[in-house]
C-alpha cells in the first residue's frame, strides 16, 4: 500500500503505472482493471492489468497485480478488421454478380414470351408462346396465356364469320332490289307492273328489316342488356296463342298441327320473349315439314318444370349438323332453298336460357325433328 514492491515475476522490470483513480479504489478495497502501455525491450507492449487488494485484519495490507499482454487479442482483432474490410465487399460483389446472372437466366423465358407477345396482332392470332418446361410459375403463366389466346382466337374467328355471313345476307336482298328497280326503269311500265315491282321490293325490305331486328336482339342478349321482363304467365295459354298464330301458315301446307295442353302451368316469364322463341320453333317446324305432314305440340308439367315438345314429321337434321344448328347464320345445306337467315334458333335458345331453361333437339331423317324445352315453373 505504500508503493514498495515486495515481489514480482522475473520478466517484470519496474512497476506498471495504473491510473491514480483506480489505485485509490484498490486501496479502498475494490478490484480494478487497467490497460497500460509497457515499454518493452524491442517494442512497446500493451498490458491488461488486474489489481486486487489483499486484506489483513479487515484492512488493505497488500495489492496483487496480474497482467497479460494484449498482443494476441490485438492481432486477432486486426485480422478480423482486414477480413471484414476485404471479404465483405468481395462477398457482395460475388453475390451481386451471381444474383444478376441467376435473375437473367430465370427471366430469359419471360423475355422470349414478351417478344412473341409483341408479334401477336388481330391478323396474327395463331401465334402461341413457347412454354418453357420449367415446372414453375413462368411455365404456368405461358400456358395460361396460351389458353387465353385460344379463347380470344375462337371469339375473334366467330366474330369475323358473323361479319362475313351478315354481309352475305345483306347482299342478297339488296342485289334483288337493285335488279328489280333497274328492270323497272329500263322502259315505261303499266301501273300493275310498277305495283308488282314495288311489292317485290317491299318484300326484300321486310327481309332486311327482319335481319336487322334479329341481329339487334341477339346483340342485346350478348351484352346482357335485355333482362326478361318477368311477370306471372300461364305457359299453356302462351303456347296455345303461338300455335293459333302459326296455324295460318300450316294450313297453307295442309299440315296437321295438333296441340296437347292440359292444366295451367304458371311461371314468371317475359311473355313477349317467350312467344318470339316458340314462334321461331313453330315456324321452323312448318318450314321444314313437307305438305300434309304432322306437327305435335305438347305442354306438360314434369316436377318443377314445364316441358314443351314440338315434334314434326319433317325433313330432319343430319346427325353431324345437329351441334351447329343453334349457331348464328347456320343453315343446313338442304334447307337453303327456303327463306331464312339461320338466326331463329339462336334467338330461341338465348331467350330460353335467359329464363333458366334448356332446349334440346332429337332428330332423325325418317321421323322428323323434336325440340324439347324445359323451363322452371311455379
Ligand atoms: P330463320 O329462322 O332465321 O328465318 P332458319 O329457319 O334457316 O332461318 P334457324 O331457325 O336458326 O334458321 O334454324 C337453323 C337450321 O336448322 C335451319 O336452316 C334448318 O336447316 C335446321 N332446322 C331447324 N329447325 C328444323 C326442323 N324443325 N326440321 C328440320 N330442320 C330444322
Ligand atoms: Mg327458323
Amino acid at each position: 500500500t505504500d508503493g514498495a514492491i515486495i515481489t514480482s515475476s522475473k520478466n517484470i522490470h519496474g512497476l506498471a503505472e495504473i491510473s491514480r483513480k483506480n489505485f485509490i479504489s484498490v486501496l479502498q478495497g475494490t478490484s480494478r482493471f487497467d490497460t497500460v502501455v509497457y515499454p518493452g525491450q524491442t517494442s512497446d507492449m500493451t498490458l491488461r492489468i488486474f489489481s486486487t487488494p489483499v486484506f489483513e485484519n479487515e484492512k488493505v495490507a497488500y495489492i496483487v497485480q496480474v497482467s497479460t499482454p494484449l498482443t494476441s487479442i490485438e492481432a486477432a482483432l486486426n485480422n478480423l478488421k482486414v477480413t471484414l474490410f476485404l471479404l465483405f465487399p468481395i462477398t457482395i460483389l460475388v453475390t451481386g454478380v451471381m444474383g444478376s446472372f441467376l435473375a437473367k437466366a430465370a427471366m430469359h423465358p419471360v423475355d422470349n414470351m414478351i417478344q412473341t407477345i409483341h408479334q401477336i396482332t388481330a391478323e396474327n392470332m395463331k401465334l402461341r408462346i413457347a412454354s418453357p418446361k420449367t415446372k414453375d410459375e413462368v411455365q404456368k403463366l405461358a400456358e395460361t396465356f396460351n389458353e387465353m389466346l385460344e379463347r380470344l382466337e375462337g371469339a375473334f374467328t366467330a366474330q369475323q364469320q358473323l361479319f362475313a355471313d351478315l354481309s352475305h345476307e345483306l347482299k342478297t336482298p339488296l342485289t334483288i332490289l337493285r335488279g328489280e328497280f333497274e328492270v323497272g326503269l329500263k322502259r315505261a311500265r303499266s301501273a300493275e307492273e310498277y305495283e308488282a315491282i314495288l311489292h317485290s321490293g317491299l318484300e326484300e325490305i321486310n327481309r332486311i328489316t327482319k335481319l336487322a331486328d334479329s341481329l339487334l336482339l341477339l346483340a342485346k342478349f350478348d351484352s346482357k342488356e335485355v333482362r326478361p321482363e318477368m311477370k306471372l304467365i300461364d305457359i299453356s295459354s302462351l303456347i296455345q296463342d303461338s300455335v293459333n298464330h302459326i296455324k295460318v301458315l300450316s294450313e297453307i301446307k295442309h299440315i296437321h298441327l295438333i296441340l296437347k295442353a292440359g292444366e295451367r302451368i304458371l311461371m314468371n316469364a317475359d311473355e313477349g320473349q317467350l312467344k318470339t322463341a316458340f314462334l321461331n320453333l313453330l315456324d321452323n317446324a312448318v318450314k321444314y315439314t313437307p305438305e300434309s305432314g304432322n306437327i305435335d305440340v305438347t305442354v306438360e308439367r314434369k316436377m318443377s318444370m314445364a316441358r314443351i315438345t314440338i315434334h314434326d314429321s319433317g325433313v330432319g337434321i343430319p346427325k353431324k349438323e345437329i351441334r351447329h344448328i343453334f349457331d348464328r347464320f347456320y343453315r343446313v345445306e338442304k334447307s337453303r332453298n327456303s327463306s331464312g337467315f339461320g338466326l331463329g334458333l339462336s334467338i330461341a335458345r338465348s331467350i330460353i336460357e335467359a329464363h333458366n331453361g334448356t332446349i334440346e333437339v332429337k332428330s332423325n331423317a325418317s321421323q322428323g325433328t323434336a325440340f324439347i324445352i324445359k323451363i322452371p315453373a311455379l
